[in-house]
């Protein structure tokens, strides 16, 4: 689903004077040959159609979507060398020497050169010895060196980690700021800007403070590609209080194995240490209050897998590169989708499949509006901040912490706000601080004359702005939670990722799971119906995107249609594998799959089908889905199959003639309870909450709860309502409103997961 193949015709030709030797290869050509890559990932191909139409270009890829060769690519088809702006320094050598390990000449300028190296390197650029040339953002500080590239052809210009231009982008760098300058003197040749950060607030300011919309500039082709993340499953869990968030965290830790909890809080990870910690759990903290040695410890147990599980603050994150992270759990709504994804996107760096849930109670919020509101003092607050100043210094300079002065404010209830105004009274030149080293506490002095409230430099519109922004984003945080379609979309949608589009469901999702799973009649297959499934998911994964539904069943019953043996159907592994079934039965469990997200259906003129994640996971029998089976017909095949291809697992449905009978379902439970399948799972399941709640009750034997012949005749009987319950053995009224909500509860959700 990630790589494009369509690469077979040539790109458009570059204009004339670009035209040399090496610009008649096709870019696919250059692909093999120079980079040993065979296809392009999501989205290169049209960045670098663009950048060769000397467009201008922004592409907003995540981390490790493929945005070096974006440029790197171009490089060697165009006429003229391409200069790299890269705050990077640290890496520009290797990316340098990864170059010429490939036989691209390419070197890099930074503070790390002598003068003697950068004149020696600025006189081969001149010489054309190297297609890239790395530039450290600094150095257009230089008006010399500036002056020194002009006379150069540059074919392009890339800016790498664009987003640092950007004030409202999380790495802001003033020296990114020059660059418009640096373009028009060098002649504005065509720019690449290249970042991660998706934010449309973002993308837009670099377009701004680059002036690629300015001096008869066409805007740039925006690409926004690559964001899905076909592994990850999202999930938004709503809980009442802390008691559910707790055996949420539970559970994700329990079944989850290795992951992240992030807290809002540095005061809630601390609690959730202790309360895992008195659980049992193996768990680092790690948060901003932590001394920096702490939190290297933390980070290197944790990251060297000695401890699986790390509850967190947004602190910890920069260099997390811990693939095989399972779960991240958000145990507080964070400020922000893209927060939210940053963090969430931690998980599954593998591939492999990887859980991401948000605990979500209306309560939390306000936790960020706290967050918002002291991140941007109101006008009100910094006038209060700067009379009590004024009379707290009346006698001098003053030794008091933040805490203290806000206390001796009136009406501040924040103490963040007052931190920010402090700050901007600073800046402004209201007062200066001072702290002695080792001291947490300043000393702040007002400087003379005092400034009045309107000459202070502080951009109030500014400040409320930010707000606004700060709260919308919080806004479509909060809609996130809320909304009813596919989470991925949803993210995917916030970004513009323009491969959104096609996909509205991911098939992995609580939403899209939910509309799958409660259909009216679906049900867990039984072993043979499984194998079934998979012969059917198996044929759609192999001929993958290319042919509809019809073709899929003519194959799967070994249809001697014409068009299916000119399209050579006939030779694939999985013909005829469904011939017994008949076409009827193989249509309607194609339709039942597409129904659970297993198969996605995409095109309208000639709808072509494509296994989904879901479906894969399926057919690799990782994963057992409730479908709404279409009924097989007697067939004499159909008896002999039966019994033979694994075990059966006898259901005794509940309003099944033995319960009905006044038996109760659980005298029914056979001994040869199946050791793995749906059934299986669902049992482990039980067991796993059953072990949760033991703990929870100070550590009783787990019989207490459920004996196991107990939690098998559920698994059987699958009850739905306390009704229901009661007609098994081992289940009274007692048990029913103890165990009963949460019983019935598991079994739903297992039966949707397992
Ligand atoms: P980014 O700068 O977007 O974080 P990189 O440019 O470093 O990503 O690329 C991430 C990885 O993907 C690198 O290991 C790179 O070699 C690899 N890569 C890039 N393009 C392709 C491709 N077309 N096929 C396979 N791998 C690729
Ligand atoms: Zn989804």
């Amino acid at each position: 689903m990630r790589r494009s193949r369509l690469v077979h015709h040539p790109f458009r030709k570059p204009s004339l004077d670009q035209m040399s030797m090496q610009a008649e290869l096709t870019a696919q050509a250059v692909l093999e040959r120079h980079f040993g890559f065979r296809e392009f990932l999501d989205g290169q191909e049209g960045v670098i159609r663009s950048v060769l139409a000397g467009d201008d270009t922004l592409v907003v890829m995540p981390t490790g979507g493929g945005k070096s060769l974006c440029y790197q690519l171009p490089a060697l088809l165009l006429e003229g060398i391409t200069v790299v702006v890269s705050p990077l320094i640290a890496l520009m050598k290797d990316q340098v020497d990864g170059l010429t390990a490939k036989g691209i000449s390419a070197t890099f300028i930074n503070s790390s050169l002598n003068d003697h190296e950068l004149d020696d390197r600025i006189t081969r650029m001149m010489r054309g010895e190297f297609r890239l040339v790395y530039i450290a953002p600094e150095r257009f500080k230089s008006a010399r060196f500036v002056s020194a590239l002009a006379p150069l052809s540059i074919a392009l210009f890339a800016i790498d980690e664009a987003h640092c231009i950007s004030q409202w982008g999380h790495d802001f760098r003033p020296d990114y700021l020059r660059l418009k300058h640096a373009l028009r003197e060098i002649g504005q040749p065509p720019v690449i800007a290249l970042t991660a950060t998706a934010t449309p607030e973002v993308r837009a300011d670099i377009i701004t403070q680059l002036a690629l919309d300015r001096a008869g500039r066409q805007p740039p082709h925006t690409f926004v590609t690559g964001f899905a993340r076909h592994n990850l499953a999202f999930v938004v869990t709503r809980v009442r209080n802390k008691g559910e968030k707790l055996e949420r965290v539970l559970e994700a830790t329990r079944a989850g194995g290795t992951g992240i909890v992030y807290c809002a809080t540095r005061k809630n990870v601390e609690r959730r240490i202790r309360e895992l910690r008195a659980l049992g759990g193996d768990c680092v903290a790690y948060h901003g209050g932590m001394t920096n040695e702490q939190r290297t410890r933390a980070q290197t147990r944790f990251m060297s897998g000695a401890v699986p599980v790390a509850v967190a603050t947004n602190a910890f994150g920069m260099g997390i590169d811990r693939a095989d992270l399972r779960f991240i759990l958000h145990y507080d709504i964070p400020g922000s989708v893209e927060a939210y994804y940053q963090e969430a996107g931690r998980a599954g760096r593998d591939g492999e499949p990887a859980h991401c849930e948000l605990l979500f109670n209306y309560a939390d919020i306000r936790t960020q509006e706290f967050f918002i509101e002291g991140a941007n003092p109101t006008r009100a607050i910094i006038a209060n901040t700067r009379e009590t100043l004024i009379r707290l210094c009346a006698q001098g300079p003053i030794h008091m912490s933040i805490a203290a002065i806000a206390k001796s404010m009136i009406d501040i209830p924040n103490d963040m706000a007052v931190a920010t105004a402090l700050h901007l009274l600073e800046r402004a030149g209201f007062m200066r601080r001072d702290y002695a080293p080792g001291e947490r506490t300043y000393t702040t002095e007002l400087i003379k004359p005092i400034k009045a409230p309107d000459s202070l430099a502080i951009d109030y519109e500014r400040l409320d702005a930010k707000r606004k922004r700060d709260e919308l984003k919080l806004r479509r945080m909060i809609d996130y939670a809320d909304c009813p379609e596919c989470r991925q979309y949803y993210i995917l949608n916030y970004f513009g990722d323009t491969d959104a589009g096609d996909h509205r469901v991911c098939g992995r999702c609580d939403r899209c799971r939910s509309r799958h799973t409660v259909r009216e009649g679906a049900r867990l297959p039984t072993a043979d119906e499984t194998i079934i499934i998979q012969k059917a998911l198996c044929c759609v994964g192999r001929l993958q995107g290319r042919f509809g539904r019809g073709r899929i069943t003519q194959t799967l019953v070994g249809s001697r249609a014409k068009e299916v043996l000119d399209a050579g159907l006939d030779r694939q592994s999985t013909y005829g594998l469904l011939a017994e079934e008949g076409s009827d039965f193989v249509w309607s469990l194609i339709d039942a799959l597409i129904a659970a997200g297993c198969i996605a259906v995409s095109g309208d003129k000639y709808p072509t089908v494509t296994l989904m994640p879901l479906g894969y996971e399926v057919a690799q029998g990782q994963k057992s889905i409730p479908l709404v089976m279409p009924a097989r017909r007697p067939s004499p095949g159909v008896t002999v199959r039966r019994g033979k291809s694994g075990p059966s697992t006898k259901l005794v449905r509940l309003g099944s003639p033995q319960v009905r009978a006044g038996r109760k379902a659980a005298d029914t439970v056979p001994d040869d309870f199946p050791a793995s399948g749906p059934a299986a799972a669902v049992l482990e399941r039980l067991k796993e909450w059953r072990r949760r709640k033991a703990a929870i009750m100070g550590g009783v034997p787990a019989y207490i709860i459920y004996p196991d012949k107990t939690l098998k005749a559920l698994v059987l009987a699958q009850p739905r309502t306390p009704e229901d319950l009661l007609l098994i053995r081992g289940i009274g009224p007692a048990k029913a409103r103890q165990f009963g909500k949460e019983t019935l509860e598991i079994i739903r959700s297992a039966m949707k997961l397992s």
